[in-house]
């Protein structure tokens, strides 16, 4: 999966165990915004997670696998350690929230005043693009109501 070998960010393509360190230290401004989703994107990932001892989403493993012997308490605690991986040290899992903050808020790359010698686009055909309105489903048409063609051998 990209998510756990490329940076999207920068592509770069450090180690996926060392990805999620990059993101933090090379891109630590980027990744604080994307921290507030990271209660909805646990919700998320945690729900989809096979195992508890191997992320799902990057090679990561981070714990033995359960001998079935455990108590309790043990139990609790390796589903804390999975839980740690997806909040703190899994890219995929960052890399997913950036995608999503980033997509969903455009790119942060405006240049305000900038070049306004490049007007190629500003300038505005005067018909707005019409906004496309969801298509009607207008009913099955197969079916046209009248049951008595159904009789038909
Ligand atoms: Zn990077
Ligand atoms: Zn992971």
């Amino acid at each position: 999966m990209m998510f756990s070998t490329h940076c999207l960010l920068c592509a770069g393509s450090p180690h996926p165990a060392s990805l999620s360190v990059h993101l933090h230290c090379d891109h630590a401004s980027e990744c604080k915004p994307v921290l507030d989703l990271m209660p909805q994107l646990l919700q998320c990932f945690q729900a989809c997670a096979g195992c508890d001892y191997q992320c799902t989403f990057c090679p990561t493993v981070y714990n033995l696998p359960a001998t079935g012997q455990e108590d309790s308490e043990q139990v609790e605690t390796r589903a804390l350690l999975a839980q740690i991986h997806l909040q703190h040290h899994c890219p995929v899992v960052l890399q997913t929230g950036i995608l999503l903050f980033y997509g969903c808020n455009g790119s942060s790359n405006h240049h305000p005043g900038g070049e306004q010698g490049t007007a190629g686009h500003s300038e505005r055909h005067g018909a707005a693009p019409p906004r496309t309105k969801r298509r009607r489903k207008g009913g099955k048409e197969g079916q046209e109501g009248d049951d008595c063609s159904k009789g038909k051998p």
